[in-house]
Formats: structure tokens, C-alpha cells, sequence
């Protein structure tokens, strides 16, 4: 088998593993299988092998940092204007510098990672000086661990009106991380309470719809979905046995 042969077969296989289990952590929760997207992030691999990943069907793609995606996407967007690739939309998942918020935006479809309202504001500002207006997600820190970015529940609470009066971007959800730990009912906890939160918040804010949910990666995504994941973020699991 050629190497590039192998790396397709390999990740075939990977998707395969991965769509049996979202469909599995589906039927438990009795939700339907379209209401949950993957987002395949990109962020260890080589270009190479994301070009693979998109001709086994993925069009969802997350980078953490906005360079690497902007690279990523101009060369991907390329090679689809010469007729050689499929389309993808990409999502930015992690920290956005203030100096970064331009070149990122025409190449992004979705920001998961919001995590101040000066920071919106910003974003908000500069997508009306281009044109564009971004789908949103606010970050926040629901375990509130020390070393993880985004908002504390309070303080989300405490901003929310504000955030939603900020022209130029669509709120459309919340994001977290799990914190780092093996304790399922831990993990589970701070899912569970991403979910309430968005509940609570759209209560407050009828009009604007927050459906979705960005929650779960390699080792607790079926965790996510049972509590309301709209979109799952992994990386390792879908590229795994590919470094070769
Ligand atoms: C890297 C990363 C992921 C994917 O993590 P895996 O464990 O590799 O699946 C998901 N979300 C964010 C914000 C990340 O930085």
C-alpha cells in the first residue's frame, strides 16, 4: 500500500470507530444523529493529512491557533478554487488576540472561544468594518479551574445583556472545556451545567436563539452528547496511529 493509501485507510477507519460511538451516545440519549456536528481539529497535524481527512467526507474543521488557521484555510481554499478539493468551513476554538481578530475573520465561521465582552466588542467593531458578521460562542469556565480561559458562570450571568446588544455578531451558544481530570461524574457535571446555563440565559434572551452547545474532545465527547452537545471538538482519537 502507498503511503498516501495508508493514511486514507487509517483515517477511514478512525472516522468509522468515532461515528459508531456518536451514533451509540445518540441513541442513549434519544436525540437524533444530525443534531450533533464534529468538528475535526486540525491542530497537530500536518496539512497533508487534514487534505486526507476532508476526502474521507469531514468539512467541519477547528484550529486553536488563528495563524495556523488562516494559513491553513488560504492554501485548503486554494486548491479548491483549482477544483481539487471539497469545501470546508473552519472554526477558530481557541484564544483570539486582539491583533489577530482581522486576518482571522473572513477565514472563520464560527468562534467557539469568546471569552470577554471588551474581546466581543472588538470582534464586533472590526466584523462591521469588513462586512462580515461572525457566529459566536462565549467560553466559559464552568469547573472554574485556574488555568482555563473564558468567562466564570458569574460572570457570564453578570454580562449577558450586554453581550447580546453587541452589533455585528451572532450569539449563537456557549462553549466549555471539561476539567482535567478521570472522574466522569466530574466531567459530566460541568457539561450538565454549561447546558443549564444556556437554558438559564435563554430564558432571559427569548429573541436570540442559542442553540448550540460546544462541549466534549478525544475522551469525553459521549459524555457531551448525553448532555447536549451540538458540536464535539477531537482531535487526537480521529488521527490516531497517523504520525507516520
Ligand atoms: C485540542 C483541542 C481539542 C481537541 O482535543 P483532543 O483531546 O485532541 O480531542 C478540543 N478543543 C480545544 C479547545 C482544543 O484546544
Amino acid at each position: 500500500m502507498s503511503e498516501q493509501n495508508a493514511l486514507l485507510a487509517r483515517l477511514t477507519s478512525n472516522l468509522h470507530g468515532l461515528e459508531l460511538r456518536i451514533q451509540d451516545a445518540c441513541q442513549r440519549s434519544d436525540r437524533q444523529r444530525e443534531s450533533v456536528q464534529l468538528v475535526a481539529v486540525t491542530k497537530s497535524v500536518p496539512l497533508a493529512t487534514i487534505a486526507a481527512l476532508v476526502q474521507c467526507g469531514p468539512a467541519l474543521l477547528g484550529e486553536n491557533r488563528p495563524q495556523q488557521l488562516v494559513e491553513r484555510a488560504r492554501v485548503l481554499q486554494m486548491e479548491k478554487d483549482s477544483g481539487n478539493r471539497p469545501p470546508v468551513q473552519w472554526h477558530l476554538i481557541g484564544q483570539l488576540q486582539r491583533n489577530k481578530i482581522r486576518s482571522v475573520l473572513p477565514w472563520t465561521s464560527l468562534i467557539h472561544s469568546v471569552e470577554s465582552p471588551s474581546q466581543l466588542q472588538q470582534i464586533g467593531r472590526i466584523a462591521g468594518e469588513l462586512s462580515l458578521r461572525p457566529r459566536v460562542l462565549v467560553q466559559v469556565n464552568v469547573s472554574g479551574e485556574e488555568s482555563k480561559s473564558g468567562f466564570s458562570p458569574a460572570s457570564v450571568r453578570e454580562a449577558w445583556e450586554g453581550l447580546t446588544q453587541i452589533g455585528n455578531v451572532d450569539l449563537a451558544g456557549l462553549m466549555t472545556m471539561a476539567p482535567l481530570t478521570d472522574d466522569q461524574a466530574v466531567i459530566r457535571d460541568s457539561f450538565r451545567g454549561l447546558r443549564e446555563l444556556r437554558d438559564e440565559l435563554q430564558l432571559r434572551t427569548p429573541h436570540i436563539p442559542l442553540q448550540e452547545l460546544s462541549m466534549g474532545m478525544s475522551h469525553d465527547f459521549e459524555i457531551a452528547i448525553e448532555e447536549g452537545a451540538t458540536f464535539i471538538r477531537v482531535g487526537s482519537l480521529l488521527f490516531e496511529g497517523c504520525e507516520e
